[in-house]
């Protein structure tokens, strides 16, 4: 029984002398730990451990890893037609997830962009927005976002988000954006509104982005669908087009199959990616209006929106998210995803007082507990490590945005399996509590 960990051990010393990783200090890569696979909700490791994960794969995985179906799907589609230039030809994978697409997203969306991640997606609706405008002659060259925001790492996508110490190197390259407050559940949202009202009226706003009703990164912040409509209700009024960054709440996050079906007011642009192809490939998508597209219906080919990647709408990847379609709509898959909802709505319920935790909230199937500790909420929050660690060592991936537990699990998660990581967190407060 010698053979595991000399695995283990030979895939992690290759991995230290190649391999660069994402979001991983340098000095951290010992604590890389290699995989052999994975199926459901659960990731084998070389050493032979099972770890549960809960966190969805970093937010994509929709129905489990290796699924069965998805990749009987997958066999056969590389089978068939694994690429193609997407500019000039067009393949049924594409058309087919387009046409479903469109039948389920928020009512008036009318075409189907292509890409391939959540970051592209979201560039994409920059680019799309601004030249929207430029195409009538009408130059606007503001964004408003929310504080906090997060909408990928590539440059366009870092502009608009928080300028925080993840982005301090690039500061002085990123265009100007207008930050609104946070609108918090606990505060009134009158001056966020108000100051919206202000710079909406300089009609010099392009576009307004954000991440509906949950923001992602910032540490699973959740603020009240009522107030986005607000926001969304001023934007309009202005003529500011409204870009909805789905690409972690879309697909039964939040509880319904987009965030955006919670509010009355729809955006002109959604963007999608992660859990659309139930987390199997990477692939983006941007939704947009027929009102978006209409500047660009002209005889005049310096009008073209000329932005494409290579692997744009890439055939294994529309297959998988057609298949990911197919599972999320089963009611089965549906079932599972009100059970989560009600197991999450018990458990924050009886942790709510608990003198160790500041906030606990939850929208669908994201519960997010944020950690009383000594220093202030933030990525950097030294208990993240240990807190990462320590579930780790229970065989649970629960990856903290610093104080800020959350979960975010694959929807073939059963009720036993959050019964058992609940407990081990009711475990964690309770030795927080007694170190203080
Ligand atoms: C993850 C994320 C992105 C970026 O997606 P990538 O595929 O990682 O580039 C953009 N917006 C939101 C809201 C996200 O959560």
């Amino acid at each position: 029984m010698q053979i595991a960990p000399t695995l283990t051990e030979e895939l992690k010393r290759r991995d230290q002398q190649s391999v660069w990783h994402p979001f991983t200090p340098l000095a951290d890569s010992h604590k890389i730990i290699p995989l052999t696979g994975a199926s459901g909700c659960y990731l084998h490791t070389a050493d032979g451990r099972k770890i549960l994960d809960a966190i969805g794969s970093w937010w994509v995985n929709l129905h489990g890893h290796a699924h069965p179906y998805m990749a009987e799907k997958l066999a056969e589609q590389a089978l068939t037609l694994e690429h193609v230039i997407f500019a000039g030809f067009t393949h049924e994978p594409a058309i087919t997830l387009a046409e479903r697409l469109l039948a389920i997203l928020p009512a008036g969306m009318s075409k189907i962009f292509y890409s391939d991640n959540g970051s592209t997606s979201t560039e994409v609706a920059l680019k799309m927005a601004f030249q929207y405008w430029h195409n009538q002659g009408i130059e606007k060259r503001r964004i408003v976002a929310l504080d906090g925001a997060y909408h990928g790492d590539t440059f366009g996508a870092m502009a608009v988000g928080e300028r925080g110490a993840f982005t301090a190197a690039f500061h002085r390259f990123l265009f100007e954006v207008d930050f609104l407050d946070f609108p918090h559940p606990h505060l009134s949202a009158k001056h966020i509104l108000d100051s919206f009202e202000k710079l909406a009226s300089s009609s010099e706003i392009a576009a307004f982005i954000y991440e509906p009703l949950v923001q992602g990164a910032a540490g699973m912040r959740m603020y009240e669908a009522t107030v986005l409509n607000d926001l969304l209700t001023i934007a309009k009024k202005h003529h500011i087009l409204c870009i909805a960054d789905e690409v972690m709440t879309g697909f039964g996050r939040t509880g319904s199959l987009f965030a955006s079906d919670h509010c009355s007011i729809k955006p002109d642009i959604i963007c999608l990616s992660k859990g659309l192809t139930g987390g199997a490939l990477p692939l983006g998508v941007t939704a947009c209006t027929e009102a978006v597209m209409k500047p660009y219906r002209s005889e005049n080919l310096l009008k073209t929106f000329f932005h494409g990647h290579s692997f744009t709408a890439n055939p294994l990847a529309c297959t998988a998210a057609n298949a990911s379609l197919d599972l999320l709509l089963t009611s089965e898959c549906q079932n599972s995803i009100h059970m989560i909802m009600e197991t999450h709505a018990q458990f924050k319920e009886k942790i709510a007082t608990h003198p160790t935790v500041l906030n606990v909230r939850q929208q669908g199937v994201i519960l997010a507990i944020e950690i009383r500790t000594n220093a202030a909420t933030s990525y950097f929050n030294e208990v993240r490590n240990s807190l990462y660690d320590y579930f780790l060592e229970k065989n649970l991936l629960l990856r903290p945005l610093g104080n800020v537990i959350y979960l975010l699990p694959a929807y073939c998660i059963t009720s036993e399996e959050l019964q058992w990581i609940y407990q081990e967190i009711e475990q964690l407060l309770e030795l927080m509590l007694e170190e203080k």
